[in-house]
């Protein structure tokens, strides 16, 4: 950054252009910065660990998924040693954030009944945002959307989040209901093959997409164990059909 001893009052309040931005990795000279293996197109980003906070929150870069990543991990261990009777794929799709494109590719192959995106979701309750416009909290639960809206409004299949919403229930774990601006994979698995009935599950988290995104390890235990249960209690008789 500019030093702000030498910033123009007009340029104080500017976010500079992307081609006006530049990184520091201490090179001096271009072989230098390749000898340390930089190339066009080398990827980078935040070098910020995660930071606990006070009450079980944690502040952390790309929780936006990795939070969601996490949590299929854990349900697949947790089926170790003794399987679910339905067959499940537990998949980390890629580029969601750049068009929902992953999720779209992995399901063209596979033959499945219907999908769950587990990710994570902008929270109200900071300062600056508005409560009406962010409803989900953190710390109260997972959130399971009824639907979203993107490009386009979608509807979130009712039979899918009933099935998760009715475990979270049954088994007592928080959790809360609502609507996103914003799209997930849900969206883009509806669309794809014939239509496939989907659902989104994950944890509400704060400062969206920024490095410091903060997030509660409550809501992320309750997260696997509703993936957990949901799972667990599938069997043959669930059906999406809807009548
Ligand atoms: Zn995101």
């Amino acid at each position: 950054m500019k030093p702000g001893h030498i910033t123009t009052p007009a340029e104080a309040n500017t976010i500079p252009q992307i081609e006006e931005m530049y990184i520091d990795i201490g090179a001096r000279s271009r072989e230098e910065a390749e000898a340390m293996g930089v190339r066009h197109g080398t990827p980078i980003t935040y070098a910020t660990a995660p930071v606990e906070l006070a009450n079980g929150l944690v502040a952390s870069p790309s929780i936006d998924d990795r939070a969601g990543c996490t949590a299929i991990i854990h349900t697949a261990k947790a089926f170790a040693e003794k399987r679910p009777k339905a067959t499940v794929y537990y998949i980390g799709s890629v580029e969601e954030e750049i068009g929902l494109r992953g999720a779209e590719t992995c399901l063209h192959d596979l033959d499945v009944d219907m999908a769950v995106a587990v990710d994570t979701f902008p929270a109200g309750y900071q300062p600056d945002v508005n409560m009406r416009d962010l409803f989900y909290e953190v710390g109260n639960g997972p959130g399971l959307h009824v639907g979203e809206i993107g490009d386009r409004v979608r509807i979130q299949s009712q039979q899918v989040h009933r099935w998760l919403r009715k475990t979270a229930e049954t088994h007592g774990i928080p959790h809360q209901v609502g609507l996103m601006n914003g799209g997930t994979d849900a969206m883009t698995m509806m669309q794809t093959r014939g239509g496939i009935p989907a659902a989104t599950i994950g944890v509400p988290r704060r400062y969206s997409h920024s490095p410091v995104e903060v997030f509660s390890l409550s809501d992320f235990e309750n997260l696997t164990k509703i993936l957990k249960f949901a799972v667990e209690g599938l069997d043959a008789s669930f059906t999406t059909a809807r009548v």
